[in-house]
């Protein structure tokens, strides 16, 4: 018998009762276990030879809890807090540190849009320490927005109310869709002002500020490799890869190239993350090598969005506006772009190249399986395998090209083909749209070769095709009421999101087309990288 079996740890969660935060032990296995910067100086530097420099988060005024998430909260075994104020929201706020926290900011670099940006490191992000979750795994709670460390250069490591918002509903959101994240535990407002230039145009203002507590297994990134690497810090790169291994890859590598194989495994998830999110119309914004998790999360939520009018080119981020180097249709790419970038910071470890090849093959592979097959499922078909199947996708996403057509409505919608079902999907519905109709002519003659009945078919499609996704409309208005103390708005779409599949219908307004006045006001379609 097997006592850490799945089953044995269901009773065990099942038993365990949910305790107060300063109730959990705090563990802190990367603290322990990897070189520290020997310096404790607060103040921003470049740090040598070490994977992370202790620091405590800095005091706010006021702390507020504003949200918080039952699901993450029972993940980790805490309950919800009785009050706005309080002990948790202290703890969660940075105000105090508890026994048996060591809290800690990691070093990594990156590359940024594709240049090499060297040091970069959690500059608002301070890990308080790791929990045993009732089922027993391990989850680092990290707060962001925790104020400055010394890779914070020279910004003020802090965050807004908006961005933190973002970040918080996003990550549980992106969990109900069953998307690989990291998860949110909490929101909670400082107090102070921050000021940001939110427009980049000279017009810096004061805003509210506000942290969120993030959890994951390990916010590891590509880039915690990469400059290790960089900067020829073999040991210490070697030590951060097998604790990596050891803590997150139990027991997966024990062949003649365990380096290599992990490396495939990183391959592998990435191409699985990949094709979620290119099945879900999701666009991360900002897919530098810092923002890439060694895990396979989704992970920094920052000027993201969810397609709405289908568009290969779209991005949400204004930054990126120029150059659309993570516009939607490009993220694949640059995943394995990143890959590659991971792969020679990896090479000290690998020294034969083409096991490392092999591992950027294997994501090509599971991309394009992955994706294949949720194309398939998205169309409420077995498989693409049958002649004419290639011709079926590319002429439905032409068609959808054409006219300005909402990608999720139109998948979800799509369980009955018709044309009257799917104009809700279109951003002009008095539009003639010729080939569509074209198009579901022959996408109706496909699904008759299939062998299953059509209500079975629409259950799976509705299974596969969210009715709800956190378009950035929603999530502006959302901010907007929390802004002026109103919860009401991001309570509700909590609850509707943890069932994004589900027709729910007391809310079918949140599952409408973004609205015309949204379309070109701050926030609510596009976004800049300021948070
Ligand atoms: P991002 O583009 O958000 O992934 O951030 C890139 C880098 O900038 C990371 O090292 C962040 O920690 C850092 N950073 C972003 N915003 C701030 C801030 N307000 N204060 C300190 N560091 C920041
Ligand atoms: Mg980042």
């Amino acid at each position: 018998m097997d006592y850490d079996g799945p089953v044995i740890q269901a009773l065990a969660s099942l038993s365990a009762q949910p305790v107060e935060i300063n109730e959990l032990r705090f563990e802190n296995s990367f603290v322990a276990e990897l070189p520290a910067d020997p310096l404790l100086v607060n103040r921003p530097r470049q740090v040598q030879n070490a994977c992370y420099t202790r620091v405590d988060p800095s005091a706010v005024s006021a702390p507020r809890l504003l949200a918080w998430s039952d699901d993450t909260g029972a993940l980790l075994g805490i309950r919800r807090p009785a009050a706005a104020g309080g002990l948790a929201t202290e703890v969660l706020g940075g105000n105090r540190v508890l026994p048996g926290m060591q809290p800690y900011a990691a070093r990594y670099g990156g590359h940024q849009f594709g240049h090499w940006a060297g040091q970069l490191g959690d500059g608002r992000a301070i890990t308080l320490g790791e929990v045993i979750t009732p089922v027993g795994r391990r989850q680092e709670l990290q707060l962001k927005g925790a104020g400055r460390t010394p890779y914070s250069r020279t910004a003020d490591g802090r965050a807004v109310l908006r961005s933190s918002l973002r970040e918080f509903m996003c990550s549980e959101a992106m969990h109900h869709l069953g998307v690989p994240t990291t998860r949110a535990l909490s929101l909670v407002g400082t107090g102070d002002a921050v000021v940001r230039d939110m427009f980049y145009d000279g017009h810096a203002r004061p805003e509210q500020g506000a942290i969120v507590c993030r959890v994951a297994p390990s916010f590891v990134r590509f880039g915690n490799f990469q400059l290790l690497s960089a900067h020829n810090e073999i040991s210490t790169l070697k030590r951060l890869a097998d604790y990596v291994l050891r803590e997150h890859f139990p027991a997966q590598f024990s062949g003649p190239a365990p380096y290599a194989d992990w490396f495939g495994e990183i391959c592998r998830r990435t191409g699985a993350l990949m094709a979620d999110w290119m099945r879900l119309g999701f666009v991360h914004g900002v897919m530098n090598t810092d923002n890439l998790s060694i895990l396979g999360l989704t992970i920094d939520y920052g000027p993201y969005g969810w397609l709405e009018g289908y568009d290969l080119e779209w991005t949400p981020n204004t930054t990126d506006a120029e150059g659309r180097r993570y516009c939607y249709g490009q993220q694949p790419q640059i995943a394995q772009w990143n890959l590659a970038r991971l792969a020679e910071a990896l090479l000290p470890l690998v020294p034969e190249k083409e096991q490392l090849e092999k591992g950027l093959a294997l994501y090509a592979d599971t991309f394009s399986a992955a994706w294949q097959r949720a194309l398939a499922h998205k169309l409420g078909l077995a498989a693409l395998e049958q002649p004419g199947d290639d011709e079926l996708v590319s002429e439905l996403f032409q068609a959808l090209a054409e006219r300005e057509t909402d990608f999720t409505i139109f998948f979800r919608n799509l369980a009955t083909p018709t044309i009257e079902s799917l104009r809700a999907a279109y951003y002009d519905e008095d539009l003639p749209h010729p080939k569509l109709e074209a198009w579901l002519r022959r996408y109706v003659t496909r699904l008759r070769r299939e062998k299953i009945p059509q209500s079975e078919r629409q259950t799976k499609m509705c299974a596969v095709n969210p009715k709800y996704v956190f378009r950035n409309y929603l999530a502006q208005q959302a901010i907007d009421a929390l802004e002026q103390g109103d919860a009401s708005a991001l309570e509700r779409l909590m609850l509707v999101l943890k069932k994004p599949y589900d027709e729910q219908a007391a809310h079918q307004d949140l599952a409408a087309r973004r609205p015309e006045w949204a379309r070109h006001k701050a926030g609510c379609s596009a976004l800049s990288c300021s948070s």
